[in-house]
């Protein structure tokens, strides 16, 4: 898995070494455990999938998390994103809107020795009460940018967040400088729907 993500064009080591780290099988469902190194997302309950390698990565290189950097995740589904940012050192905070999926997420983060806050609940509004961000990593795509993760990023974050239909969505990378956001796109990314407040109804 690792060699096929340099061979996309994964450059970022630290990343590519926290993914050799992080055993994606400990995230897939049972029936799926030998696909676990498949370049592919993956069912794991709910209607939801685990992202697909290569893209959790180009996302992970998008956001360039450092050491200490408290990250927002919305979406957690399996919690593989959030144990790839942990094990880079970053400070993780991740919102799950399915209980039953934060329940298994919790165990396997908990037997895996991460310590990642999460709660169930809506994070298109993000997490006030921990903001502000050097990071916010949105893994379900939108109809628009929430508001209010663009004000829960902190000076000098990036916000990574697919935008589009429900069918297809470009990548938007928003960096943040005092009152200006830049935006870089990378289109062509399929994602499940990012469901609440400020997404889709
Ligand atoms: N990061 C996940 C992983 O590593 O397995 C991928 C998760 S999946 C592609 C996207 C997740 O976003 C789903 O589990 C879905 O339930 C969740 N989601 C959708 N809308 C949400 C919202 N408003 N708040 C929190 N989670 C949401």
């Amino acid at each position: 898995m690792i060699d096929l993500l340099r061979h996309r064009g994964i450059r970022n080591e630290r990343l590519l070494t926290a993914m050799s780290v992080v055993d994606r099988k400990e995230f897939v469902p049972g029936p799926f455990a030998n696909r676990a190194y498949e370049d592919s997302a993956l069912p794991i309950g709910e209607s939801q999938t685990i992202t697909q390698p290569y893209t959790a990565a180009f996302m992970t290189e998008c956001l360039d998390p450092r050491e200490g950097d408290r990250i927002l995740e919305v979406g957690t589904g399996s919690g593989y994103q959030a144990a790839i940012l942990a094990e880079m050192g970053a400070r993780v905070f991740t919102i799950e809107r399915h209980m039953n999926l934060l329940t298994e997420a919790r165990k396997v983060i908990e037997k895996l020795g991460y310590d990642i806050a999460s709660k169930c609940g809506d994070g298109t509004i993000g997490w006030k009460e921990f903001a502000p961000f050097e990071g916010i990593l949105v893994t379900a795509g939108a109809p628009d940018v929430p508001q209010p993760l663009l004000e829960q990023l902190g000076e000098g974050g990036r916000l990574v967040i697919p935008i589009g239909d429900m069918d297809v969505q470009n990548l938007h990378v928003i960096g943040r400088r005092k009152e200006r956001y830049e935006t870089r796109v990378v289109s062509g990314f399929k994602f499940v729907p990012l469901i609440g407040k400020k997404g889709w109804k």
